[in-house]
Order: C-alpha cells, then structure tokens, then sequence
C-alpha cells in the first residue's frame, strides 16, 4: 500500500475538536512545538486549550448527552456505529499507523501490528460487549421483582499518555461511548497527531456531534482544567504515578468518579524448570517492545541462579542484535524515545546504576543516529532490589536484573515494590503457577506467557500502580451508574401509618 501523504494530514496549528469541528485556535492560545522524535525536529504545533477552551468542548459534551439522540439511543444503534467505526479505522489504517509512528518513535511494525488493530479492535469490543451483556433481575423476595439498570454516567474526561496514544485514548473513547456517554479526551500533548484521522473518523461513521470532543494541551493547563470542570461527571486517567494523585486528589474535590491506571516495574521471574527458549524470547518482548515505554514492561527480569549465567548469555546476545533505527522502516526494532526530557531522563539512570555499583551488561548510553532521541538497549545486573533501578520506573529499553535463590524469594523481590501492575512467570511446574496466581500482589499474573489483554477481563493495578480497572464489566461499571428498579409483583397490604 502506498504510504498516505502525511504533510497534507497535519494542519499548521492542531487546534481543539468541539461539536464536530476543528476549532480555530484564538491568536492568545499558547503554541506548543510537536516534535518528531526520530529527528528532534518540529513537525507541527499544538494550540494549547485553555480553561475556556475546555469549558466549550465539555459544554458541547454535554448538550449532546442531554438532547438524548446519543445517550438514549437503542442499543443496536450504538453498536452500528462503533462497528462502523472499526471498519473505517481498518480503511485508513495505514494513515493511523504512520501517524502514530512519525509522533511516538514507535517501530511502524508495532503501529501497525499491533496499536491501530487494537484500538479498532477495542470499538468493536465494546459494540459486541452492550449487545451482549443484560442487566440483572432479582426475584428472590415474592413480593417483588427488582431490577438493576445501567445507565451512562454523563460526560466524561478522558486523559491518555504518550506511550500508546491511539491504542489507550480509544479504549476510554470506546468504553464512554459505548455505554452512552459523552466525553471530552485530552491525549498526550506529545502525541497529538493520530487523533486527526480519528476524530474525522468518528465523524464519518454517524457519531453525532458533541459525543466525543478533544482538547488538546499540557496537563497542568487543559488537563487540570478538564479533571477540575464541575460538569465532568467521570475522569479515567492513564499516565504517570505522581500525575495520578493529582488526578485523584483533583477528582475527589469534585466528586467524580475516577480511575487511575499508572505506572509499573513489573517483575518477570525465570525458573529453572520454565521452557527458556521462550522465556528468552518473551523477555525481550516484555523489556523492548514499544521501545520498552510501557506500562507493563517486564523491567525486573528475575532469574533462578542454577540458569541465570545461561540465561544471560542468551539474552544479552538478543538484545545486542536489536535492531535500533528509524521507526518508519520496516526492519528498525527498537525507534527513539518519545522527547529530549525522556532520553536525559533514561541517560540519568545509566548514571544511577553505574553510581550504585550496578554492572552494565549492554548498552547504558544514547545511540548515535545522527540526531533524534535513540538510547542503546540496556541491561544491568543490579546487587539488590533496593538500587533505584530496581525501585523506580525508568520507562525505556532498560532492564533490571537480579538473581534469587528458590521460589519464595522470587515471590517476595517482586512483591518488594511499590508497583503491582504485571507480573510475569516462567515455569514448568503447575504448582509454582498457581502460588504465582495466589501470592503475586499485582493486578495481572501472565504464566509463560507475555503481554496478553483480555479486553473481557480486568486489567489495572495494586498499590501505587492505579485505582480501579478497565475491561468489559469493570468499564461499564466505571462508565454507567447503577439503578435499582423495585416493583411488587401482586398487590398486598401496605403498612399504614396514621390510619
Ligand atoms: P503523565 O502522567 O506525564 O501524563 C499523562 C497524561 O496526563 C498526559 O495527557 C498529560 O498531559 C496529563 N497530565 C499531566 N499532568 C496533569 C494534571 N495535573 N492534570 C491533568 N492531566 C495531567 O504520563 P506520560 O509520561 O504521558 O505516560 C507515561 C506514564 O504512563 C508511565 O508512568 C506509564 O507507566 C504510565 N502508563 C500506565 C498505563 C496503565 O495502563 N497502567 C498504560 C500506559 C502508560
């Protein structure tokens, strides 16, 4: 397929969509640079969306979820058009993709592969999930039939990270939607530009105007002001931990229902027992895809001491023969990070482990391509869960590693931390699974495998990595508000007062 013209795609300032239209930006807007990662060069600019700004996208949000064409609709109808919009994602994916790649770094095979069919993917999940799923009635009292209805909350904001921007703003979009909502996104200020095919999109499928609207901007100014709006009834949030208490701190002021998805430092444990040609192969997917920025990377690769020189040997080998390089081609395994800020950042940690004692088995410096944002795949054999690179959340190709002794301990290092987002485990042995299964504090145990999303299934964090789930059941219960619906099945006496 031939490549889309992406100049015609990015207008000279990337204003807000409100109702159905890109709004001009006022002459007072900031003006935020898009920089592409890959070059370090401006591709674009952001005018940033004030307070006011805001304001109008959640007045049109709301407007639409009171005229009801939207959030009464039948079922059906609402399903039609997410299915439509899937299809339409699909059409233009290739566009999708090379957007997603030219903002984020991200290899365009990954794009490709797998972000732009999951975000297709998560519209068509929820078009199948409020087809299927029923609301509950309660027969059990003979004098009653209660039934419990879900009905959308109202409107929602919506704020999404850079790291994923298509494949986490629309699982947010679909499940607001999808439900009845209205809602008003605020995506990464980094990553602006593969919401500008999206909103057309959304558009072009039948979503009425006001449905979904988008702001765009830093948080502290449109974020903040979109969290702190009084007539934003839900906030879902993806992103950083310390950006997660504000959010929560700012939500619980108002009210609102939130859910907080955040960071991790999750461990991936290697038995002596597990299949280690895959273990090897999935420990290199779970520490280097996405250019290792994601939240559930495998960064604390936990390794058995009877295999671990073995292991490492393996591993290594892989991780030296990744291919860093342009995201755009096809070959490029590992592309930049995502700013300036998050390469002195990654470089800091190299400092970090080199200064704490940690050895450097590969890479620990920025790769030279001749401009852009490349840091070489790392590895650092840590002394002891204690280093900072073992605690803290780096959030690119790097990874911690560090040895245990027999299973209990690996359990008690990966609990030893003050994430519990992933954890994985590489076993042969049933039993040391489903000890994983019971004892690991985290809000998703992956057993000889990697990466997997059950969109059905719950997906968020223990302890400091989130508040609340997403996935099937838990967004509509994040989504919707529960009613209870009594009514007496024959007539019987009343109790009377004052007869
Ligand atoms: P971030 O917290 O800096 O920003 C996330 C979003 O919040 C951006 O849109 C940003 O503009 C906005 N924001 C920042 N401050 C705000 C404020 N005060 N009020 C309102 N909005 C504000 O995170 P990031 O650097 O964009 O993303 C990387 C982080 O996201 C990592 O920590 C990663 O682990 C996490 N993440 C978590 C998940 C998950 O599902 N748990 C998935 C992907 C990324």
């Amino acid at each position: 397929m031939e490549a889309p013209n992406l100049a015609t795609a990015i207008p000279d300032r990337i204003g807000a969509w409100t109702d159905g239209h890109w709004v001009a930006p006022g002459s007072h807007a900031n003006d935020l640079p898009v920089m592409n990662p890959t070059t370090g060069q401006r591709i674009g600019t952001l005018a940033e969306a004030d307070a006011d700004a805001v304001a109008a996208a959640v007045d049109a949000a709301r407007r639409r979820f009171a005229a009801g064409d939207w959030s009464r609709a039948p079922v059906d109808a609402r399903k039609a058009v997410l299915v439509r919009i899937r299809d339409l994602m699909r059409e233009r994916a290739e566009e999708l993709a090379q957007l997603e790649t030219l903002g984020t770094g991200i290899p365009i095979t990954q794009a490709r592969g797998r972000h732009v069919l999951r975000a297709a993917m998560n519209f068509e999940f929820f078009a199948e999930f409020i087809s299927q799923s029923a609301d509950r009635l309660y027969d059990q009292n003979p004098d009653y039939l209660t039934l419990v209805r879900h009905e959308p909350v109202g409107v929602a904001g919506l704020i999404a990270p850079w790291n994923a921007p298509l494949a986490l703003a629309t699982m947010k979009v679909a499940g607001a939607i999808a439900f009845g909502n209205s809602c008003v996104l605020k995506p990464s200020e980094l990553t602006p530009l593969p919401f500008l095919p999206l909103m057309e999109i959304l558009h072009d499928a039948g979503l009425p105007d006001g449905v979904v609207n988008l702001v765009n901007g830093r948080g502290p100014v449109t974020g903040q002001a979109l969290v702190a709006h009084p007539d934003v009834d839900v906030v879902a949030f993806t992103g950083g931990t310390a950006t997660g208490r504000l959010i929560g701190a700012a939500a619980g002021k108002g009210l609102k229902r939130v859910v907080t998805e955040l960071g991790g430092k999750s461990a991936n444990i290697v038995c002596a027992d597990a299949d280690l040609d895959r273990a090897v192969d999935a420990a290199v997917l779970a520490g280097f895809s996405n250019n290792g920025q994601q939240c559930l990377a495998g960064t604390r690769l936990l390794l058995q001491r009877t295999i671990a020189d073995e292991f490492l040997d393996r591993f290594i080998a892989r991780v030296r023969a990744l291919r860093v390089g342009p995201p755009a081609e096809t070959s490029t395994e590992i592309g930049p990070l995502i700013s300036a800020g998050q390469l002195e950042r990654v470089s800091g940690y190299a400092k970090v482990a080199r200064e704490e004692g940690a050895e450097i088995l590969t890479g620990g410096d920025p790769a030279d391509l001749g401009g852009g944002y490349f840091f070489q795949p790392t590895v650092v054999r840590a002394r002891s869960n204690e280093q900072r690179v073992c605690r803290e959340e780096i959030f690119g190709p790097f990874v911690s590693v560090l040895e245990f002794e027999d299973f209990d301990e690996a359990l008690s290092i990966a609990n030893d931390s003050e994430f519990g987002l992933v954890a994985y485990v590489w076993t042969g042995s049933l039993a040391q699974a489903m000890r994983a299964a019971d004892e690991l504090r985290t809000g998703v145990v992956w057993i000889n495998t990697p990466l997997f999303r059950e969109l059905r299934a719950p997906f968020g964090g223990f302890k400091h990595s989130g508040v609340g789930r997403d996935g099937g059941d838990w967004s509509r219960g994040l989504f919707t508000e529960a009613k209870t619906v009594s009514i007496p099945r024959r007539d019987f006496a009343l109790a009377r007062l004052s007869s």
